[in-house]
C-alpha cells in the first residue's frame, strides 16, 4: 500500500470558545492510502491539545509507521489491530488511518459506507449547531443565523452562563444542549440543571472534571436532564468504566481511534443501556463524512464540524431537515471542492 500525509489549515468562520480555550484555526492532517488496484482512500485527524495531540505529534507519530506490508486492505482487523497498538497515544492518527481503510475498501466495493454498515439513513437523527462562547449581542445573531437547525449546543462554564441562555432564548426556542467541558462541581452543577431544565435544555453534557466518577454517579441519581460524558469516554473501556455513572456518552471518531473502535463503544454503551451521541472535533467534510456513515445508530448527532470552518476542502454532506446525510457514493463519498 503507499501511504501519505500531510497538514491542513482550517479557518473558522468565528473565534471558537469554550470554557478552557479559544482558536482562529486548527490544523489538521489528512491521510491518503492507495492499493495495488489504484483505489485511494481519505482519512483526517483532527488532534486535540487537550490529548495531547497536535499536527506535529501526529505527523511524528505517521511517520513512524509503514503501511508497505499490507497486501489486502480488506483485512482490517489485522493491519488496524496492529496499528491501535502503535498509535495508542496518538489516536487521531489511528483515525485518519482507519477512516482511509474503510473509504478504500467502500470505493472497491462500489458501495457508501452507511450500505457496507447495514445502516438506514431515514433514522440519522437531527444534528446541533454549536453556539460558541461570546457576547450576549453576538450570540443573538448567531442563533439567529442558525435558523436552519433543530438544536443548538451551548457551551458554558463560564461567569455568565445565564446571560448566555437568555440571549439565546431571546431569538429561538429550538431544544438547547449544553456542553460544560467539564468546567463544574457537582454542587454547581445541581443548582445550574435545575434552572437549564426550565429553559427548555435537552440534556448536559460534561458537567464534571474527566475523573470525578463518585460525582458523576450522584450527579446523575438527581439529575431531571440527561448526564452524558464526553472527555471521561475516550475508549470502549471508559463506557465500561462510566455504567451506572451517567446516562450516555458522546462517542467522536478522532477521539476514540476511528470508525472501528467506534462501532466498538456503541455496542458497548448499548449493551449497558447509555444513550448515544455521536460529536467531532472541527474537521473538514472527511472526517464529518465519515461520522454520518455511522450516525443512523445513535441517538444524538453533533456533526456541525465542516460547517464552522470557512475552507472546507471537501465536499459531499447534504444539510436536510437538519440532519447531516452522508454522500450516497462509494467508500466516504467526498470529494474536492
Ligand atoms: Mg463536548
Amino acid at each position: 500500500m503507499e501511504f501519505s500525509h500531510w497538514p491542513v489549515t482550517l479557518e473558522l468562520r468565528d473565534t471558537f470558545r469554550i470554557s478552557r480555550e479559544a482558536s482562529d484555526r486548527r490544523e489538521n492532517v489528512l491521510v491518503k492510502v492507495v492499493d495495488e488496484s489504484g483505489t485511494e482512500g481519505l482519512g483526517e485527524a483532527a488532534p486535540s491539545g487537550y490529548y495531547q495531540q497536535s499536527a506535529d505529534s501526529v505527523t511524528q507519530a505517521l511517520s513512524r509507521i509503514s503501511l508497505t506490508n499490507v497486501g489486502d486492505p480488506f483485512l482490517l482487523e489485522d493491519v488496524l489491530c496492529d496499528l491501535s497498538g502503535k498509535l495508542r497515544n496518538q489516536r487521531s492518527a489511528l483515525t485518519a488511518v482507519d477512516m482511509a481503510f474503510y473509504d478504500l475498501i467502500g470505493k472497491r466495493l462500489g458501495v457508501p459506507l452507511y450500505r457496507l454498515f447495514g445502516l438506514n439513513c431515514d433514522r440519522i437523527p437531527a444534528t446541533s449547531f454549536t453556539i460558541g462562547i461570546a457576547s450576549p449581542d453576538e450570540m443573538r445573531r448567531k442563533t439567529e443565523r442558525a435558523a436552519d437547525y433543530r438544536t443548538l449546543k451551548v457551551k458554558l462554564g463560564t461567569d455568565n452562563d445565564r446571560e448566555m441562555i437568555s440571549a439565546i432564548r431571546d431569538v429561538s426556542s429550538v431544544p438547547l444542549r449544553v456542553d460544560a467541558n467539564a468546567a463544574w462541581s457537582v454542587d454547581e452543577a445541581l443548582e445550574n440543571l435545575k434552572w437549564l431544565s426550565d429553559e427548555g435544555v435537552e440534556l448536559v453534557e460534561q458537567p464534571l472534571s474527566k475523573d470525578d466518577l463518585d460525582g458523576f454517579r450522584r450527579l446523575s441519581d438527581l439529575s431531571p436532564l440527561p448526564i452524558i460524558a464526553d472527555e471521561s469516554a475516550e475508549t470502549p473501556e471508559d463506557v465500561v468504566k462510566l455504567r451506572g455513572c451517567v446516562h450516555g456518552v458522546n462517542i467522536k471518531l478522532n477521539k476514540c481511534g476511528g470508525l472501528r473502535a467506534a462501532i466498538e463503544m456503541i455496542h458497548v454503551a448499548r449493551a449497558q443501556e447509555m444513550q448515544i451521541m455521536l460529536g467531532c472535533f472541527i474537521e473538514s467534510s472527511i472526517g464529518i463524512s465519515a461520522a454520518a456513515h455511522l450516525s443512523p445508530l445513535v441517538d444524538y448527532a453533533d456533526l456541525d464540524g465542516h460547517l464552522l470552518i470557512r475552507n472546507d476542502p471537501f465536499t459531499g454532506l447534504r444539510l436536510q431537515g437538519g440532519r447531516i446525510l452522508p454522500p450516497d457514493r462509494p467508500g466516504l463519498g467526498i470529494q474536492p471542492s
